[in-house]
């Protein structure tokens, strides 16, 4: 690390509009980049993190506070610095090599290099053989790859990405984040600083050696977490899982005490409290509807007519969201915490990583999930886990645990169930769309 940071943003605001219609995008944001540096942003939409990229680059300025490049203030958009965004726009009528070369003729790279210059990027990021194809001709991953071989033929010493990988499949996403990695640790390439915007909390975990959390309303910085994890790391690490809870709980706002968190009754530690009976269907239709509402706010009796759902119905609703920390409720109101926000918004795969990530912490779980362990083949008949609840709750009450149980285990893949054999089992390690 230089002692002179790459970057250096001084209680930076940005506010669009004016008069009535005046909005802080963000407010008083403090922000230090090192060099060597892989840094990643997370937080709920609108909080604020393109606005963050486009002012680090010098494609806006910001209303108040300062921007500095290596102790420099920024003055117009930032040569040294480019971004990556979640689509690349290539020109269609170029081929994938003319693509390359038209950002290196941008740099005023003589003509006669920049063929060679052209081939040895699309050499790095694994295109060889395609440099004669057009746009059209490419999987979505190899055009963000050509993406990212015209983001490195402009030689940033700072890359800023804006969600490089959420529009590719699951395959293509993995793949290209690990040939990043691999030019970003082997030194292939001239950059000097990373700053990747993601929703992905798990791949800023993988990726990033410091992860800062933003929240909205406005936006702002709400923590920063270095992950201090050697490559490759690999998810199931539990030293991977704790940093990945850390963010989650940053991004939850971690105002809850522990017990209360964790589901276990007070004065009982480690007693399971028992799972409101609800499917993951009604807490995500609950979810989802929360975000339509302004500020991820709305009033529970409102709710209940807007979802069609039966008071009781909703309580439970209400109650699980409020257990998995994606939601609040206070004076008949409920209110989205960013984490909520955050899977309203995600795709199918990371709610499920979401899910996943925060059944794992209830007692009822890890419990179960322990006694899974320790099973014969990971295997157990769904009668001897009843029974083993029956401990806890009145009979009825154990019943439908077990429906919840295997409804939500099931959605976030921690666990999969027989339903002919009525058998409880855990999904074998990898099968999982998202494991490394
Ligand atoms: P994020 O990338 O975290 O989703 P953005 O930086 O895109 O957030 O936007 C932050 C907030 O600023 C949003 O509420 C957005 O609507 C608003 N905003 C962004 N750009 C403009 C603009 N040019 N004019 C007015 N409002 C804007
Ligand atoms: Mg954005």
């Amino acid at each position: 690390m230089g002692t002179i940071p790459i970057v250096e943003l001084k209680r930076v605001s940005q506010i669009y509009g004016s008069g009535k219609r005046r909005f802080t995008a963000i407010q008083g944001v403090n922000l230090l980049l090192y060099e060597g540096e892989f840094v990643a942003l997370v937080g709920p939409s609108g909080c604020g993190k393109s606005t963050l990229l486009r002012i680090i680059t010098g494609l806006e300025r910001p209303s108040a506070g300062q921007v500095l490049y290596r102790g420099e203030p920024v003055r117009g958009v930032n040569p040294r610095a480019t971004i990556v965004f979640q689509t690349f726009a290539l020109f269609p009528w170029l081929t994938v090599q003319g693509n390359v070369e038209v950002a290196l003729a941008a740099r005023r790279v003589p003509e006669k290099e920049r063929v060679a210059r052209a081939l040895d990027l699309l050499d790095r990021v694994g295109l060889d053989g395609f440099e004669g194809a057009y746009p059209r001709e490419l999987s979505g991953g190899m055009r963000q790859k050509v993406g990212f071989a015209r983001a490195m033929a402009v030689e940033p010493e700072l890359l800023c990405m804006d969600e490089p990988f959420s529009a590719l499949d699951v395959l293509s996403g993995a793949a290209l984040r690990g040939d990043l990695l691999e030019l970003w640790t082997s030194g292939k390439i001239p950059t000097k600083a990373i700053l990747m915007v993601t929703h992905n909390i798990e791949e800023a975990v993988v990726l990033a050696d410091r992860i800062v959390v933003m929240d909205k309303d406005p936006g702002r910085i709400v923590a920063e977490l270095a992950v201090g994890l050697p490559h490759p790391r690999r998810q199931k690490d539990p030293r991977f899982a704790a940093v990945v809870d850390q963010v989650y709980a940053a991004l939850a706002g971690q105002t809850q005490p522990e017990h209360v968190e964790l589901g276990s009754a007070p004065g009982g530690p480690g007693r399971p409290r028992a799972l409101p009976d609800v499917t993951v269907g009604a807490i995500a239709g609950l979810l989802e509807q929360l975000a339509q509402a302004p500020g991820g706010r709305a009033d529970l009796y409102r709710l209940s007519e807007d979802l069609k759902l039966g008071s009781d119905q909703l309580l439970r609703a209400t109650e699980a969201v409020e257990l998995l920390g994606f939601a609040t409720v206070a004076q008949g109101d409920i209110t989205l915490t960013p984490l909520g926000e955050t899977f309203a918004e995600a795709g199918i795969l990371v709610r499920k990583e979401m899910f996943a990530s925060r059944i794992r912490r209830l007692p009822i779980f890890r419990w179960l999930l322990d006694l899974l362990g320790v099973a014969e083949d990971g295997r157990l008949r769904r009668e001897v886990v009843e029974r083993a609840l029956e401990l806890e709750f009145p009979q009825d009450v154990a019943d439908r645990q077990i429906e919840t149980i295997v409804n939500w285990g099931r959605y976030a893949e921690v666990l999969a169930y027989d339903d002919a054999a009525e058998v409880l089992y855990l999904e074998p390690a990898g099968t999982s769309a998202t494991a490394a």
